[in-house]
C-alpha cells in the first residue's frame, strides 16, 4: 500500500495528497508551484507551510509530474487532478 501524505493549508482552496513512493524527484512540480512544493532531504516532494501558489498553479504542478505522484482535491474532497 502506497503511503499517502495529506497536506492542508488554512488559506488554500485545495488539499494536496502526495504518494511518496511514486515521487522520483523530477522536481517539475516545484518549477510550476515553487511556493507550494519542495523536496525533503531524501528527495521526496512535500507541500510547504506558508502561503501556497494559486490552485491553478498547483494543478499545473501536479499535471507536470511524470509519475502522477500528486493528487489535488477541492475542500469538499472532489478530485481536481488527476481527472477521473
Ligand atoms: S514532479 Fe512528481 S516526481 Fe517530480 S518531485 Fe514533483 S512529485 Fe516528485
Amino acid at each position: 500500500m502506497d503511503e499517502i501524505k495529506i497536506y492542508k493549508n488554512p488559506g488554500a482552496k485545495v488539499v494536496i495528497k502526495v504518494i511518496n513512493d511514486k515521487c522520483v524527484s523530477a522536481a517539475t512540480c516545484i518549477i510550476h508551484a515553487p511556493e507550494t512544493f519542495d523536496l525533503d532531504s531524501e528527495g521526496i516532494v512535500y507541500a510547504k507551510q506558508g502561503t501556497w501558489d494559486e490552485a491553478e498553479e498547483i494543478i499545473k504542478a501536479a499535471a507536470s509530474c511524470p509519475t502522477t505522484a500528486i493528487i489535488v482535491e477541492d475542500l469538499e474532497g472532489n478530485i481536481l487532478y488527476p481527472k477521473q
